[in-house]
């Protein structure tokens, strides 16, 4: 243990002696960055500081990839009997909404229409829809290819604000709907903050608190069941197991 700790400082080290004015958190925030950093600060400072990334493939990572690609265009035939189960949920679902709308393009593509710009907290931040609609139907949409967590709804509502603010800042108008829709297990969940304005100061509060704490480099070890699927794990000094 004693040996993985005194590696896990040197690879630190390294990094920090060759990467100068890198050391800093990333210029434009978003969902995922405040809510790594509410999980584990150390792994925010890991992932988005030092900039260290997993040499280990998550299978769940690409799986959730390929989905939202295939939806993305309008793909919903596989042959694989879990990608074709969510396929055929996305399909089913989107036939409930009003047609159209824009779906987003790809993480690579500088000019994803779903991807917004704006200012969250003082600070340049981005939020991506899977898929929105524009006024006058209000409407934003999430995929997620797990199953619904009741335990993470902070995380979603904090997702929420992202995108709903971004989205009132490019339009002028408030969000009607925001929608996560779980196909792993076909739950709909509907963004509460846009309708109830304690949950909204709630998201609100907590990514000022992580802002600020990143600025203040707090950031301490938070072990926790999640460090079993942490994929800066590998880095991390394995005392949390
Ligand atoms: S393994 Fe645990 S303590 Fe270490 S960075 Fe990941 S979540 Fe944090």
């Amino acid at each position: 243990m004693e040996i993985m700790f005194a590696a896990f400082l040197i690879i630190i080290l390294i990094l920090i002696f060759f990467s100068g004015d890198k050391l800093m958190p990333p210029k434009i925030i978003s969902t995922s960055q405040v809510n790594l950093y509410r999980n584990c600060p150390r792994a925010y400072y890991l992932k988005y500081i030092i900039g260290l990334k997993s040499p280990i493939a998550s299978p769940q990572l690409e799986f959730g990839s390929k989905i939202h690609s295939m939806i993305s265009q309008r793909n919903f035939v596989s042959e694989d009997v879990r990608e074709q189960e969510q396929l055929l949920r996305a399909q089913k679902f989107l036939e409930c909404l009003p047609s159209g709308g824009i779906a987003e393009t790809s993480y690579e593509d500088k000019n994803n229409p779903a991807r917004f710009y704006g200012d969250i907290s003082g600070k340049r931040a981005v939020a991506v829809f899977d898929w929105l609609w524009e006024p006058d139907d209000c409407i934003g949409l999430d995929w997620k290819t797990g199953v619904f967590h009741k335990t993470y709804s902070d995380q979603y509502e904090i997702q929420g604000y992202f995108l709903s603010e971004l989205y009132k800042q490019k339009y002028d108008v408030p969000m009607k709907r925001l929608i996560f829709k779980f196909l792993g297990d076909d739950v709909t969940y509907e963004a509460q903050l846009l309708r109830d304005e304690k949950i909204y100061k709630k998201a609100e509060r907590a990514i000022k608190n992580s802002l600020s704490n990143i600025e203040k480099e707090k950031f301490e070890k938070k072990c926790s069941g999640r460090c079993s699927f942490c994929d800066m794990n590998v880095f991390c000094c394995m005392d949390c197991f």
